[in-house]
């Protein structure tokens, strides 16, 4: 017998034959003896729907009442697979937030789990034999007793945090692809599913792009050594035996991962936005004038590329912003202008970055230089560069963001 943590996503639970589909995944494990807490989203395109009665209401909303609204969908899901469940004979419970509690920052939209009692959970599970159904993505700032949420796509984080809570043998994220591939296979077909990835490679993949887990999951999972394996909820429950293995992906330790490509993935994004500062003054402090300003205006600033002007005299310089602070990195370059001294701006927001991810990276000169031949024989050109131990991105243009992904992919030997 073991303790499972189960999670299912949006599309996985999308309407009520779904729910129904997930409540006899579930039931399958407490037949076959385990211990069962389940994590659910909203309803596919629920989330974004109260997103955008929020904006309706009132662009500048409070983020407190944003919470209010947005936690309601991961609720409702939360009741009905109690209700499948039981429907199906299984003792089941629903779990919001501030009920087991799941404490949290106060960072509204986008706060931090603190922490997770499951206590309640594991009395429930030895004296009842009850299956609890937790909504995910939700928590309460215990000071103000206010509702919180997790970031867009935080139930994976939930999952993880319950199953650290509850010292689950084993967190699974039911999804609607099965498994974490090379790249996002609704982009590149040929993309194959990775058996295992380690937690740092998943991580830098989340953090680069590929959604298919919220980055603070991993985070959580690496810290308290969850072991988190994603799967489909889509294969038909009665068809799989709960004793074996199922296909999937383990996201473990590296030390677990026997044999290492040197490339393991390729993620990008179209969240970002480009912009440029032409002639700067090349002196002493200029970088400071730039980056300090927009530091205080809490903008996360990712690649830079200085190189010198067209004049030889002065120097230009080029830097990513999230595409959501665009217009405000722009503003607040502008105001400080007279400090920088600078000629011209320029910016861009089709753009996109490519990102190749891989620890057998640190062992092996030469991937990225592969990368840019390749990408030169294409005529795709190369805006910025930035590179770390496991991983180096891109930024091009985002009109070829298909051809760069599937170029690199086949140049790894990532295809299927
Ligand atoms: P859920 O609603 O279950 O949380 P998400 O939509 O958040 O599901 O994540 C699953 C999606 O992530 C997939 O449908 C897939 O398109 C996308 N994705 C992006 N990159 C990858 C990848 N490398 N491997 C698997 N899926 C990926
Ligand atoms: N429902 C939330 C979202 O759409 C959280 C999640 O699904 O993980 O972002
Ligand atoms: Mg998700």
């Amino acid at each position: 017998m073991g303790r499972l943590v189960m999670k299912f996503g949006g599309t996985s639970v999308a309407d009520i034959e779904r729910i129904r589909n997930v409540a006899r995944h579930v039931k399958r494990e407490v037949d076959a003896g385990h211990e069962v807490a389940v994590v659910v989203s909203a309803m596919a395109g629920t989330t974004n729907r109260l997103v955008e009665w929020c904006r309706e209401a009132s662009p500048m909303h409070d983020a407190r009442e944003y919470d209010a609204v947005v936690a309601s969908g991961e609720q409702v899901t939360a009741g009905l697979l109690a209700i499948a469940l039981q429907a199906l004979g299984i003792n089941a419970r629903s779990w919001q937030g501030w009920q087991l509690p799941i404490k949290t920052s106060d960072v509204h939209g986008s706060a931090r789990i603190l922490d997770v009692n499951g206590e309640e959970l594991v009395r429930r599970f030895r004296e009842r034999k009850e299956v609890a159904v937790v909504a995910g993505f939700q928590g309460i700032h215990a000071e103000t007793g206010r509702i919180t949420t997790l970031g867009r796509g935080g139930s994976d984080t939930s999952a993880v945090a319950v199953a650290a809570a509850i010292q689950a043998d084993r967190c699974d994220i039911y999804t609607d692809v099965d498994g974490v591939y090379t790249t996002d296979p609704r982009v590149v077909p040929r993309a194959r599913r990775l058996d295992k990835i380690s937690f740092e490679e998943m991580l830098e993949m989340a953090s680069l792009g590929a959604k298919v887990m919220q980055v603070r999951s991993i985070e959580l999972g690496m810290v308290h050594q969850v072991r988190m394996f994603v799967r489909s909820s889509f294969d038909k429950p009665e068809d799989i035996d709960p004793h074996s293995t199922p296909p999937g992906t383990l996201i473990c330790d590296e030390a677990e991962i026997m044999e290492q490509q040197v490339v393991t993935g390729i993620a990008f994004s179209k969240d970002e936005a480009q912009i440029s500062i032409r002639h700067v003054q090349d002196k002493p402090g200029v970088a400071a004038s730039i980056f300090g300003p927009l530091a205080e205006a809490n903008i996360n600033v990712d690649m830079i590329v200085q190189v010198v002007s067209a004049d030889g005299a002065t120097t230009d310089l080029t830097f990513t912003v999230p595409a959501a602070d665009y217009d405000r990195a722009k503003e607040t370059i502008a105001k400080a202008r007279e400090r920088i001294g600078y000629g011209g701006l320029d910016s861009a927001t089709d753009v996109a970055k490519i990102s190749v991810i891989g620890i057998g990276m640190r062992s092996h000169a030469g991937v990225a230089a592969s990368a840019f031949k390749a990408l030169a024989e294409r005529g795709i050109n190369i805006r910025a560069i930035t590179t770390s131990e496991i991983k180096f991105s891109l930024l091009i243009d985002a009109a070829f963001t298909e051809l760069a992904v599937r170029t690199l992919h086949s140049l790894y030997g990532l295809d299927k």
